[in-house]
């Protein structure tokens, strides 16, 4: 993500801020002016903003959902729960119209569970999250209960939107098959060895990113474009600061600058007692499959 400054003193200020901490003046995102000072004519808060104060971002029209909030169809009753998600939210949607990807036919639904449980999962354009997985303990035990390294709100909207890009970008399904496995054999017979057996011990030299990765080929696609949304991201921050090289964008660049970034990442949360930020091994067979992906967002 890049480096935003208020619009009236040029303090750096967060993606997520409300307010400047320097000139005191209210905030809002807008995708294309940045984070501007309010009051700003012509620009007026999101309704989530006005009236929930879930949302930080702007609209050009007044009493409207900005571009993000628009697309959720449930929202939770608890605003400390949904300006979590919304922060995920939005970071996922910055990052999507980064690359240009379009949002028309996505939609949320952030669902409690009640009676029924609810599964974070991907439908016809609308992705579910559980949205007990913004209580950091609850998600936290979910992480360890199921053996993974890593488990964010936004990993899991990552994760969803790539079975919708799937239907918006993969023409090419024998490129696809090579690549990922035939996503025609049967998902629930899949899901079902999934938990009942647990991953093959050798996912990682099967060419997967993560154990789920190797449950079915939709899922290995679905994890492999997540990661390519964190690379993404995280190294625009990271170049933001000085850290890589800014404007290489060829692939073998990308993950070039990826390696070594997280790597020292990795070392730097380690020197603090802290997991590794990147708890991920990105084999050649990974590799290969994330260069698919961005020859797919750069035609
Ligand atoms: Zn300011
Ligand atoms: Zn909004
Ligand atoms: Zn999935």
């Amino acid at each position: 993500m890049k480096i935003f400054a208020c619009s009236k003193c040029q303090n750096t200020v967060f993606f997520e801020n409300v307010q400047c901490l320097h000139c005191q003046s209210p905030l809002g995102y807008h995708p294309q002016r940045g984070m501007v000072a309010l009051p700003e004519p012509g620009l007026h808060r999101c309704l989530n903003y006005s009236q929930h104060n879930v949302c930080n971002w702007l609209t050009s029209r007044p009493d409207r959902l900005c571009r993000a909030c628009g697309l959720n169809r449930t929202v939770p009753q608890d605003a400390a729960r949904w300006w979590r998600l919304e922060v995920a939210k939005k970071r996922l949607v910055y990052g999507l119209l980064q690359l240009g990807l379009p949002l028309q036919g996505l939609q949320f639904d952030f669902l409690m569970p009640g009676p029924q449980p609810v599964l974070t999962g991907y439908a016809n354009g609308l992705i579910t999250i559980n949205a007990t997985e913004a209580d950091d303990p609850a998600r936290e035990q979910m992480r360890v209960d199921m053996n993974e390294p890593y488990r964010t709100l936004v990993g899991h909207l990552r994760h969803e939107s790539g079975h919708h890009y799937w239907q918006v970008l993969v023409k090419d399904l024998d490129g696809f098959r090579r690549l990922f496995g035939d996503e025609r054999q049967d998902y629930q017979a899949s899901l079902d060895r999934h938990y009942a057996q647990g991953p093959p011990c050798d996912w990682l030299e099967r060419g997967h990113i993560s154990a789920y990765a190797s449950m079915h080929p939709s899922e290995d696609w679905a994890e492999t474009w997540a990661h390519y949304l964190h690379l993404r991201d995280t190294l625009e921050t990271a170049r933001e600061f000085g850290m890589g090289r800014p404007g290489l964008d060829s692939f073998p660049d990308l993950i070039q600058d990826w390696n070594r970034l997280t790597f020292a990442l990795n070392s730097i949360n380690r020197s603090m007692g802290i997991s590794d930020l990147y708890p991920f091994v990105l084999g050649p067979k990974v590799v290969e499959k994330l260069a698919w992906i961005d020859s797919l967002l750069k035609p």
